[in-house]
């Protein structure tokens, strides 16, 4: 088997966060022979709005673990494939240089234990930095029961490291993934994260800085609720500086033992975001969203909307005079357009639909929950019509 045929074995079936496939890119690219399938290509944001796109493959594909959702657990028939850290570091640079990709996200099946896979994960990464020189986005997972020395060489070499505790809890992990431990392969894996930016400077790291932490959660086939998952992630932002926490929507995998349980909307996921980000950015807490019996968000409104609508329509926010807490509750005002405000503030009053053009705000959207000027966008339009 050639890499590029094992590339496409790797890749094959990996979950997309957010992104799709690069087909055209790929087609026309002369390093891979034209039979063989197209490698998984996602997009990846980088923190100054950025987006770059990311080579996402295993390894390996070969698992011992049997997570009850995953096409590569062990015993599902399929072919699969392993690359040594040379192939696998030469084979992404080839698709680098070729302008195909700008990072690679790597991950892997356990075979032969945690330990030994990040020991491999962790050669391609060094290999990357101290041989090859690439200086290139490189997010590297952190394998369940990973030690701590392995953990701390890799955050090293890397721009982002993630583990994936799948479920919010315990509990729910076991209905998932029964030969996973939640608190001690994974949970302890993802504090130590926490505990080796806080407790050590990054001096010999290849940027100076390190590493952001993600995590993902599978959402649906273990029966949890949207509060289980939104207290997780709470929890993950203020203990661990989790910067982000992923939503994987279930999709049934044929020859699973979840392959009969119904797709989970992706509706759902997306209010799961939304409601992280206001846990996470926007100073909100439980309390403003509003859950039904079995602890779930509205499918059918964006939680933010959802609190505007019931507080702010009948009480709407002085853009003038607003905090900066005050402004992040009205929909369509984020971090970065509250600085923009609080810049305008300081030379002038936001008195026009012009204004609020200006500072990228929809009257549609703001119109209901401001004041400007003591006035109500809304009926100052009614009149200039
Ligand atoms: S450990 Fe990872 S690759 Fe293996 S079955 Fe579980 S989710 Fe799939």
């Amino acid at each position: 088997m050639n890499r590029f045929e094992k590339l496409s074995l790797l890749t094959e079936n990996m979950d997309v966060e957010e992104g799709e496939k690069l087909e055209t890119a790929i087609k026309s690219c002369p390093v891979i022979p034209s039979t063989e399938k197209l490698p998984m290509v996602t997009y990846a944001k980088m923190s100054g709005g950025k987006t770059i796109p990311l080579l996402k493959s295993l390894i390996t594909s070969v698992c011992e673990k049997n997570c009850k959702y995953c096409s590569f657990r062990a015993g599902r028939d399929f072919r699969r494939a392993t690359f040594t850290p040379d192939e696998m570091a030469n084979t992404f640079l080839d698709l680098y240089q070729k302008k195909i990709i700008e990072g690679l996200f790597l991950s892997s099946g356990i075979a032969g234990g945690g330990v030994r896979i990040q020991d491999k994960i962790n050669e391609t990464a060094e290999i990357l930095r101290m041989k090859k020189n690439f200086g290139g986005y490189l997010h590297f997972k952190i394998m369940p029961g990973a030690e701590f020395d392995q953990i701390q060489n890799l955050m090293k070499w890397s721009d982002r490291v993630s583990i994936n505790l799948e479920a919010p809890n315990p509990e729910r992990l076991n209905i998932l993934a029964p030969k996973k431990n939640f608190s001690d392969e994974l949970f302890t894996r993802l504090k130590w994260v926490d505990v080796i930016r806080k407790n050590k400077a990054p001096n010999q790291n290849w940027k100076r800085k390190w590493p952001s932490l993600t995590t993902q959660l599978v959402v649906g086939p273990s029966g949890e609720s949207d509060l289980e998952i939104l207290k997780t992630s709470d929890y993950l932002f203020k203990n661990f500086n989790v910067a982000r926490v992923y939503f994987m929507t279930f999709t049934p995998v044929v020859d699973t033992p979840f392959e009969n349980i119904p797709a989970e909307n992706p509706i759902r996921g997306n209010r799961l975001y939304q409601a992280s980000f206001l846990l996470r950015d926007y100073g909100f807490t439980f309390e403003d969203f509003e859950f039904n019996p079995i602890g779930h968000l509205n499918l059918e409104k964006d939680p933010k909307k959802n609190w505007a609508d019931i507080h702010l329509k009948n009480n709407p926010i002085e853009i003038n005079c607003a905090s900066k807490e005050e402004l992040l509750r009205i929909p369509g005002i984020g971090p970065k357009r509250v600085e923009l405000i609080s810049k305008f503030r300081k030379h002038k009053k936001i008195q026009s639909e012009d204004d609020l053009k200006t500072l990228g705000l929809s009257i549609h959207q703001v119109g209901e929950f401001i004041l400007m000027n003591g006035r109500s966008p809304i009926y100052q339009l009614k009149w200039t019509f």
